[in-house]
């Protein structure tokens, strides 16, 4: 099994929770543009003025933007060896950008996380209980659905024409379950 792996799946499926899990088993740092873009909206940087109101209507921030943000952070020593990329690529364009910055190899493999999507909007919203996320309302967490149908459910017919594997592990389990079928989905 290679180290460089992509997360997919839908807002709310568990990719967070999952690939910070995975990261820490196989050794490799876990890259989440989501919360990469959310330090940056705390922090009010260039980059995080830019991206606010964007993410809270749960549209996504344009493609030079995150590609740079993430280009920069590939270059860092730690992700030399391997990295578990969550929340990006997000679209064909990022997935082209990706290639053009590390080169053939630049995924091993690609997990899709598949969820049902009644499911999903009921563990946002309670998640916008617990945490506060400006972008976990309903309306938004509609469109971030759709916005994933439209631009990064295309990444799952994209990967496997461009040499990637994409693996699909349910992920409507328990945290545990889904672990497993990880596990099981790498180790096949
Ligand atoms: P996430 O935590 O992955 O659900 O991302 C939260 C929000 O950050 C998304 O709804 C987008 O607004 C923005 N975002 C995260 N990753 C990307 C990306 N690769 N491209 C564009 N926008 C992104």
């Amino acid at each position: 099994m290679g180290r460089k792996i992509l997360f997919l799946g839908p807002p709310g499926a568990g990719k967070g929770t999952q690939a910070a899990m995975l990261a820490r088993a196989i050794g490799v740092p876990h890259i989440s543009t989501g919360v990469m873009l959310r330090e940056a909206v705390a922090a009010g940087t260039d980059l995080g003025r830019k991206a606010d109101v964007i993410m809270a209507a749960g549209d996504l921030v344009p493609d030079d933007l995150v590609v740079a943000m993430v280009a920069e952070r590939l270059s860092q020593e730690d992700a030399v060896c391997g990295y578990l990329l969550d929340g990006f690529p997000r679209n064909v364009v990022q997935a082209g950008a990706l290639d053009a910055a590390i080169g053939k190899g630049a995924l091993d493999v690609a997990l899709l996380l598949e969820a049902d999507e009644d499911a999903l909007v009921e563990r946002l919203l309670k998640r916008a209980e617990q945490e506060g996320r400006a972008d976990d309302n309903e309306d938004t967490i509609r469109n971030r659905q759709s916005v994933y149908r439209r631009e990064t459910e295309p990444l799952a017919a994209y990967y496997p024409e461009h040499d990637v594997d994409v693996v699909t592990v349910d992920g409507m389990g328990t945290i545990e379950e889904v672990f497993a079928g990880i596990a099981r989905a790498l180790a096949g």
